[in-house]
């Protein structure tokens, strides 16, 4: 009895033990599902009440958007994110003589901080659903535009209202399955963000693009920010009267940290997945829209780095840039790969045959959904056909700064005379002056010859499009001569005519009417008004692609739920997800297995004194002297860096709090190792394994060379 007793307990903890380290699971579970998670069983030692009840308490109010992720980690509104979510104002902010970029910021008291221009905050508040409000403006016998239409309208609708009973607050209704289900999500949204420390470009992007979205990492991607608001705490512009955030909930940073086999989870706002789009979408996307974009931003970025050699200004200006397509460009090269080697299009092709043979094995069935997946098949069939133009027409209005601002003049001066909820959403009176600010931070960054050449690169690639998709606002540029000889004469005589690239010029264009605007006479005008009625086109051809398929989409889950059995999470949009799993390593061949956690070790193994991996003297100088301070590892005695963990995670998730059993902050996620690209299609256990800075290397750097003993003490770290 007493042998069978203990065989069972064996049995028990064996299962135990199985269970706890192969439960990881795909999922960026919406906040209003993770009580169905049985988080406790998996390794959470806290309730998940305190990671989100409706009480004020809940540790949901710790984090915050910035673009893309951060936590509030004192009472002082003082937020953690990635070096590169904060790299944009960094950017801005820097000059030849005071390059933040590359030599860091650092704040000695609060009166140094400098404002993060462009970046603002916001914290969500509460959550509902209201699918049946805006599905309810379907009527029998709307065409495609009209449902898209009708559907926008009514989200616009429902913000507006919003947004009147709760002032000060902003609200968004994020659509979760489209055509099927929509969330009213309410904001608090701070606009007074600041830099406070920023470790050197050497620390903060170490190994650069040659590193990026690659294992074994050494990257210490963390930057300091503090939001302010009016002294009455109302979100306000930024004001030397304002006073800091107090953050209703901020993470408690452990500055022990994690080990392998630990449970994390993660809170943050992961930005767009396709997990539940068809296999034909997927084939587009790997065969015609990944390509094309990997081929674009491959030319634009070789130009930029050959403009700017040899002249720091002008390497400044385009170093945001470069980084954010370099960003793009190698994830999708990851993820064209991951495609192929995993033949994800064939897997989901075989999937949908299954479903086939489901849905026609029943009779009601068949006629509901029987030729379902064909007329969404054929909905991307037309979306190929038109691809390339569609993607020239796309990038031909923003690929050059200033086609961007003569066409968004152009747009405000049209969008602006409609009633403020018919406007297109940028056009709106709650979003239009951040609109015009993003264009005027663009303009600091603006560098002619470059500008030119994209402009120009893109007219020639639109000229070469079949004659039947001939953009009208480029035939006429072209008329009379051969295509090279007339876009050199009339890009040289638009650049030199143009006044949009004066700030003060542009200040007032986005005052003026339609005809006030043509009466410019400006190039860039000009060739907006060209392009105008080609765009509108178009985007009235997009609203009648997504009202169908969206339609279609809705009963595709329907009946892909009835098959399986089964709810699903909807794809990643912006809104606030938990996901949750261990530190743990993987193996991406044969023969080859990735630890977990690497260390300082490895840091000084990769310098070799050269961008990207040139370590600054004085991580040198403390590495030799051993001073790890209380942060080196207890049994290894060496300073753990970045972590690995089988978290599922997308582009948003940058700067998202990993947290450990206990809800305390022990790393700053901010990238995926290569296999792990593929995550925006599909999660695997095996291969997808995202990345964070391990918060002990964030403390050292921060105390030990950025000498910010401040922001320890305001963490509550004890000494
Ligand atoms: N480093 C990534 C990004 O910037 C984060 C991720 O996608 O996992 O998009």
């Amino acid at each position: 009895m007493k042998k069978r007793g203990l065989i069972a307990f064996f049995l028990v903890t064996f299962f135990a033990l199985l269970t706890q380290i192969y439960f990881a699971d795909e999922g960026m579970w919406p906040i209003s599902e993770i009580h169905k998670l049985n988080l406790n069983a998996k390794g959470l030692e806290i309730s998940p009440d305190e990671i989100f009840s409706p009480s004020d308490l809940s540790l949901i109010y710790a984090v915050v958007q910035v673009g893309a992720t951060g936590s509030f980690v004192s009472p002082d509104g003082l937020i953690i994110t990635n070096h590169h979510v904060a790299y944009r104002p960094v950017q801005a902010a820097s000059t030849k003589e005071h390059d933040y970029v590359k030599h860091g910021f650092l704040a000695k008291d609060r009166s140094e901080e400098i404002p993060a221009r462009g970046m603002t905050a916001r914290i969500t508040e509460s959550f509902r659903d209201v699918s049946g409000e805006v599905l309810s403006v379907l009527k029998e016998g709307m065409d495609r535009v009209e449902r898209t239409k009708a559907i926008e309208k009514r989200k616009k609708e429902i913000v507006a209202r919003t947004e009147k009973t709760n002032p000060g607050k902003r609200a968004e209704v994020s659509e979760m399955f489209s055509g099927k289900s929509y969330v009213l999500f309410l904001y608090t949204h701070l606009k007074d963000i600041r830099l406070v420390y920023v470790p050197p470009r050497s620390i903060g992007e170490f190994g650069g693009d040659v590193d990026n979205w690659m294992w074994p990492r050494h990257t210490g991607d963390f930057s300091f920010l503090r939001a302010y608001v009016a002294p009455d705490g109302s979100p306000a512009d930024h004001s030397l009267k304002n006073v800091p955030f107090r953050p209703k909930r901020f993470f408690q940073v452990n500055a022990n940290g994690v080990n392998e086999g630990d449970f994390v989870f993660m809170l943050g706002y992961p930005g767009r997945t396709y997990r539940h789009q068809t296999s034909h979408f997927w084939a587009y996307d790997e065969e015609v829209r990944m390509p094309y974009v990997v081929d674009w931003y491959g030319w634009q970025i070789a130009l930029m780095e050959k403009m700017g050699e040899g002249d720091r200004e002008i390497a400044l200006k385009h170093l945001s840039r470069i980084k954010g397509l370099s960003n793009t460009m190698k994830n999708y090269q990851g993820k064209l790969k991951g495609m192929k080697r995993l033949g994800l299009v064939k897997t989901k092709k075989e999937q949908e045959k299954a479903l086939q043979e489901y849905i026609l094995a029943d009779k009601d069935r068949t006629e509901r959904y029987g030729d379902l997946i064909k007329k969404m098949g054929d909905i991307v069939e037309d979306m190929r056909e038109r691809a390339e133009y569609e993607l020239i027409l796309n990038y031909l209005g923003r690929s050059a700064l200033l086609t961007s601002l003569g066409c968004t003049a152009y747009e405000a001066s049209i969008e602006r005379a409609k009633p403020d909820l018919e406007r297109e959403s940028a056009y709106m009176d709650r979003n239009f002056s951040r609109t015009k600010q993003r264009l005027f931070l663009s303009l600091r960054n603006y560098y002619e010859p470059t500008d030119k050449a994209i402009l120009k690169e893109m007219l020639q690639r639109a000229t070469h499009l079949p004659e039947e998709l001939q953009i009208p606002a480029v035939t006429a540029i072209i008329k009379d001569k051969g295509p090279k000889e007339t876009i050199e004469t009339f890009i040289e005589d638009a650049y030199s005519r143009t006044k949009l690239n004066d700030e003060a010029v542009l200040k007032n264009v986005f005052t003026k009417s339609t005809e006030e605007l043509m009466n410019m006479k400006d190039p860039f005008i000009q060739l907006a008004a060209d392009l105008y009625p080609t765009n509108l086109l178009k985007k009235e051809a997009d609203k009648a692609r997504k009202g169908l398929y969206d339609q279609l989409y809705a009963q595709l889950l329907d009946v892909k739920q009835e098959f399986l059995k089964t709810d699903f999470i909807p794809d990643a949009n912006r809104t606030l997800r938990l996901t949750f799993g261990r530190i743990r390593g993987y193996r991406p061949m044969d023969a080859v297995y990735y630890k977990p956690v690497t260390t300082l070790d490895g840091v000084l193994e990769k310098s070799t004194g050269e961008e990207p991996f040139d370590t600054p003297e004085k991580i040198f100088a403390l590495y030799k002297a051993k001073d790890f301070g209380r942060f080196a590892h207890p049994d290894s005695k060496s300073l753990p860096v970045c972590i690995l963990y089988d978290m599922d995670t997308t582009g948003g998730n940058s700067g998202s709090p990993v947290l450990d059993a206990c809800g305390q902050l022990v790393g700053v996620n901010f990238d995926r190792a290569w296999e792990a690209t593929i995550n925006d299609y599909a999660w695997s256990a095996s291969y997808s394994r995202s990345i964070g800075v391990d918060i002990r290397y964030v403390l050292w750097v921060t105390q030990k060379y950025g000498g910010v003993d401040y922001l320890l003490k305001e963490m509550g770290i004890p000494e």
